[in-house]
């Protein structure tokens, strides 16, 4: 029993290890994402990315080595950050130490309210990570919390104002309106498309499931040329149609407008939109679903790329060099999902406990004190510099000041292993939690995709089969290998 805990605290610190050393070669290396959202058919999602590609450009930052985390317009008004399934995949590639370098357009991009700016804030600050606005006109982020909540208050009132205020206009006098006519602000019934939508609401109002609604949907999206399945859902949403302009619960007739269909129908067809709104968001999300981790190809080691399909059909990966190379999202996740139910079941509670824990405690106590011991090295050096040498002595200041930066490195340097090493100490935390409660089959996706980001290195897929390559292979037995 001895010589297996011994080889488990010698692996779960070697763990640690393989990443300092690997951040010892590279140690400024800087993992790059972008996160990508847009709110409505009227921010181009164009922007944002131009934006991120001139920022790339300016850095040298060639753009294939920055990871994109892309909501595209996935977000109406009421998907709350849950509903964010590429926000939640790049705040756990952070706090897996995955990604180091955030870029953004602005900070309303990356929340509407300040509570959620402030939690998001946090875990960006927590991992020390660089954040920066590619939209030149907004304020650099800062790390200082004061700083950054005054501007999280701001994006909340901006977000208000601005969303009441567009809305209000552009409800009541689109520029355009599809199906309509716009004469001089007097709106008339386009007869190219009056009769289709008036028999879309009718099929919409009438559906009896979730299947039928989604075929009423895609098909109206081909025959009204419509950019996505979001944007006929909108159609299905606007009261502009029966001529009338909704505020909270009140309708406001539009006299200006001709209706083409009656109010009572928009509402009926609003109870079926309402009833399936949560369903077709998580179709879409499985449309465009990335998987936990970017599989490699077998063949040529390459990364695969992601591809989205047809809303109702499955998101999938395939090389780039060998195209006919492809697996869906979903296989990928459920083998990452098996392969880590696995790995939990294998693990016993008591282990888990005692061996990770006490090893990444011991780890972090000898880390401590060595900041500390750095820190006493680092005054003594000085106090030396002050009493002996006068400023006058250019090359003893030289040296001093080499010797005060290598020691202030060497300080920062292990501070960050101490957040790394926390960050895993929570982790075991977590599937210890699992383990004693047998919770592995109600874990929640997020909370999933950050253990398996911990556990899971690699995700190989070759023509017949899939390989993971584990980190704490000693709790699986070397590589994983999964039959497809
Ligand atoms: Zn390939």
């Amino acid at each position: 029993m001895s010589k297996k805990l011994t080889d488990c605290v010698g692996r779960v610190v070697t763990r640690a290890q393989g990443r300092e050393d690997s951040r010892r070669s590279d140690r400024r290396k800087k993992r790059y994402a972008v996160y990508i959202r847009v709110s409505g058919s009227s921010q181009s999602e164009e922007l944002q990315i131009n934006a991120a590609k001139k920022w790339a450009e300016a850095n040298g930052i060639p753009w294939n080595e920055i990871e994109k985390f892309n909501e595209h317009s996935l977000s109406a008004n009421k998907v709350v950050m849950e509903n964010r399934p590429e926000l939640i995949r790049l705040l756990n590639a952070i706090k897996s130490g995955q990604i180091n370098c955030v870029l953004v357009f602005t900070r309303c991009r990356v929340a509407r309210n300040f509570f959620e700016y402030d939690e998001i804030t946090d875990i960006f600050n927590a991992a020390k990570i660089d954040v920066f606005f590619t939209c030149t006109e907004t304020p650099p982020y800062s790390r200082d919390k004061l700083i950054e909540g005054i501007y999280g208050i701001q994006i909340q009132s901006e977000g208000q104002n601005i969303k009441a205020r567009l809305n209000d206009v552009h409800n009541m006098n689109p520029h355009q309106k599809f199906g309509y006519v716009n004469d001089n602000k007097q709106y008339s019934a386009d007869e190219r498309y009056q009769y289709k939508i008036k028999k879309a609401f009718e099929a919409a109002s009438k559906v009896e499931g979730f299947k039928e609604l989604l075929k009423i949907i895609l098909s109206y999206k081909k025959e009204f040329k419509r950019k996505d399945v979001e944007d006929t859902w909108k159609l299905l949403r606007t009261p502009f149609y029966a001529g009338y302009y909704q505020k909270g619960l009140d309708y406001f007739q539009l006299e200006h407008v001709e209706p083409i269909i009656e109010l009572e129908l928009f509402q009926r067809v609003q109870i079926v939109l309402d009833l399936y709104e949560q369903r077709l968001i998580d179709t879409i999300i499985v449309s465009r679903e990335q998987s936990y981790l970017t599989p490699v190809c077998g063949v040529c080691k390459k990364k695969m790329i992601h591809k989205n399909t047809r809303v109702g059909e499955a998101a999938f990966y395939k090389c780039e060099v060998h195209k006919k190379h492809r697996i869906t999202t979903e296989e990928i996740n459920q083998t990452l999902e098996a392969a880590f139910r696995e790995v939990i079941n294998s693990i016993s509670e008591q282990e888990l406990k005692y061996v990770c824990i006490r090893s990444i405690n011991n780890a972090l106590k000898e880390m401590r004190k060595k900041k500390e011991e750095l820190g006493t090295q680092l005054l003594n050096v000085r106090m030396n510099f002050a009493m002996k040498f006068g400023l006058h002595n250019q090359k003893e200041k030289d040296l001093h000041l080499k010797s005060v930066n290598s020691l202030l490195s060497e300080s920062e340097e292990i501070s960050d292993q101490i957040v790394d090493l926390s960050n895993t100490q929570s982790i075991v935390n977590g599937l210890v939690k699992i383990v004693k409660e047998g919770l592995v089959a109600e874990l929640q996706k997020e909370k999933l995709q950050l253990f398996i980001y911990f556990l899971i290195k690699e995700v190989v897929v070759f023509y017949d089969s899939i390989e993971l390559e584990v980190f704490l292979a000693e709790f699986l037995g070397g590589e994983k290998h999964v039959q497809k």
